[in-house]
Parts: C-alpha cells; sequence; structure tokens
C-alpha cells in the first residue's frame, strides 16, 4: 500500500480549524520609531498592544522599565525620554510577549492576564493553562 504524504499532509491542514492556524501564523508587528529632539516616538505603539491584546499602560510600563526612562501615551502614539535605537525597543517588546503574552504550556498568543490579589496570573484560552508572572 503506498501513501501520498503530500497529499495527507494537505487534508490534515485543511482539516484544522481556522484559530489554530491563525495562532500559528502570529505575528508580532515591529515598532516604528522615529526622534523628536531628544524623544522617541513609537508611532504604531496602540496597534502593538491591540495586536497582542494586552493593556498599553501596562505595555509601556514594562518599556520604561526595561530602557529605564520615562515616557507617556499620546493618541495611538507612545514616547519616550531619551533616544532609543528601534532594535532596542523591538528587542524589550519581544521579551515582554514572552513573558506576559505567550503562553509557556502550548505558546500560544491567546491568554489573558488575570490579578489575584497581588498575584497575576497568565491564562491561555487555548490549552487552560495558568502560570503566575511577575508583577510589575
Ligand atoms: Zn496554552
Amino acid at each position: 500500500m503506498e501513501f501520498d504524504y503530500d497529499a495527507l499532509l494537505e487534508k490534515a491542514y485543511s482539516e484544522m480549524p481556522e484559530k489554530v492556524l491563525k495562532a500559528e501564523r502570529f505575528e508580532l508587528p515591529r515598532a516604528r520609531r522615529y526622534k523628536e529632539g531628544n524623544k522617541t516616538v513609537i508611532k504604531n505603539f496602540i496597534d502593538i498592544a491591540d495586536a497582542i491584546n494586552r493593556d498599553p499602560g501596562h505595555l509601556l510600563k514594562y518599556l520604561l522599565k526595561a530602557l529605564g526612562t520615562a515616557g507617556v501615551i499620546d493618541g495611538r502614539r507612545a514616547i519616550l525620554q531619551g533616544v532609543f535605537d528601534e532594535e532596542d525597543i523591538n528587542r524589550e517588546i519581544e521579551s515582554y510577549v514572552e513573558s506576559y503574552v505567550l503562553c509557556r504550556e502550548c505558546k500560544r498568543p491567546d491568554t489573558k492576564l488575570i490579578k489575584e490579589g497581588r498575584i497575576t496570573l497568565l491564562k491561555c484560552e487555548a490549552c487552560g493553562a495558568q502560570q503566575s508572572v511577575r508583577s510589575m
């Protein structure tokens, strides 16, 4: 008996639920920034927060701490004190996603942050796993 593996694989993919495929394709938008005097403006800050389904204030707090600066949200932008490389900003946003967005069990981004007293939990809606995350 002979199997056509390509056809089998294709069939398997076509039968996968939409949601799974969507999760596999999860892509973090890259932060775009420009300098304004001695400040750094992240143009698409709210777009990033929306894409990862997190509170922009929470993401900003993390970013400011990681970069050791101060800043505010202004419309859909974030304005940071000081001049920062796009690479550095994106690296910190990626580490935020690792810690506060992606499920550590199944690596999917379908998660929620839940506060329970002093503990913050990352609850995965895809596999049900629950992990505590560092409070900020
Ligand atoms: Zn999970």
